[in-house]
């Protein structure tokens, strides 16, 4: 059967599990999908306004928040600043041994426009060099879900930061986790967290690492469990506020450049801040078949944050080869040209 393309989304008939129904032509995501209605969004913003009145100045901040320095963790926080200025806000930027200069520059520029602390979260590169590798070598170490939502590479690294973000809020006992994921990527607003949670989490990832032969048994990548013993009754929330608002790329760009932040020279159409970002992609394509961003780009599109015609471009955009070979090196990898791969796609 010829490949069949969801005619609202992007996904196609040929990626794993992806089922167009030949008589609306849709994907099932976009068959099944109800977007939040503006009264929805607006009593959500509500409820997190409440939240805030509720909840601040109780712990050393109101807000643990990550800050990759791309454009839409950047944007979130220098709105979220402009509408809530009480808010203590700690952003913590990853330093996963591959964001670029630039990122590092937008993040600290972006902290001393909007008044909040920065902090870089840092480790040894040789362990996240190793980590990386193992990621790339690995085969379905993810289940099915989040191999859909990302590369394995990725995957490993936003646990990292979810875990140690956890962490932080504890330790400072702040009452808010915040990401920037938008509508497309992230469709709950609030996520209320338990301690049973945030147990399971850790195990789930604990046992990720095991897959690949890591043993973290200094807690480096985990949630420590001696701060995860001493948790009170306070178990932090995590808000995705960037879903609530009106968003399109092009309006996020022209607000951040003219406060003054600046365009990464990143040769990377899905990463404004990660110079891994290619080599996680080609990894992806080589062992699954299909984009990592697949999914998360089809979300874009089907909330109407981008355009089906600027989606399908990202997704079949040639992936950076000198970023692909510089990773590779470091990793002692050896690659295939991608152009190969990307023609499948
Ligand atoms: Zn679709």
């Amino acid at each position: 059967m010829s490949k069949l393309v969801c005619k609202k989304c992007i996904l196609d008939s040929e990626i794993p599990g992806i089922q167009i129904n030949e008589k609306t032509g849709l994907c099932h995501f976009c068959e099944t999908y109800t977007p939040l209605s503006p009264q929805e969004k607006n009593e959500y913003l509500t409820r997190i306004e409440k939240l805030f009145e509720q909840y601040r100045g109780k712990g050393n901040y109101d807000i643990i928040y990550a800050l990759s320095g791309g454009k839409d963790s950047s944007y979130t926080l220098y709105k979220l600043k402009k509408d809530y200025p009480f808010l203590k806000v700690l952003a913590v930027q990853f330093d996963n041994g591959f964001i670029s200069e630039n990122a590092i520059m937008n993040a600290k520029k972006m902290c001393e426009i909007t008044g909040c602390d920065y902090f870089q979260l840092t480790m040894e590169k040789e362990i996240l060099y190793d980590t990386f590798r193992k990621a790339a070598e690995s085969y379905d170490a993810f289940p099915r879900f989040a191999k859909y939502r990302a590369s394995d590479i990725c995957n490993i690294c936003i646990t990292i930061i979810k875990q140690k973000l956890i962490e932080q809020a504890i330790l400072q006992k702040a009452p808010f986790i915040v990401f920037a994921f938008t509508a497309g990527q992230s469709p709950n607003p609030i996520i209320n967290l338990s301690v049973n949670f945030i147990q399971w989490s850790r195990s789930l990832f604990e046992k990720q690492l095991q897959k690949i032969d890591i043993e973290d048994k200094d807690e480096i990548f985990l949630l420590k469990k001696e701060v995860l013993e001493n948790i009170d009754e306070n178990v932090p929330s995590i808000l995705h506020p960037l879903c609530l608002w009106d968003y399109s790329e092009d309006k996020v760009l022209e607000t951040l450049l003219e406060i003054g932040w600046e365009l990464p020279g990143i040769n990377d159409s899905n990463s404004t801040n990660c110079t891994l970002n290619s080599f996680a992609c080609y990894n992806h394509l080589e062992k699954y078949g299909f984009h990592p961003y697949a999914f998360d780009v089809a979300g874009l599109v089907r909330s109407g944050e981008m355009s089906r015609e600027e989606g399908l471009k990202k997704i079949n955009q040639e992936l950076s080869q000198p970023l692909i070979e510089e990773a590779a090196r470091k990793f002692k990898l050896k690659v295939k040209k991608s152009q190969k791969i990307l023609a499948k796609i």
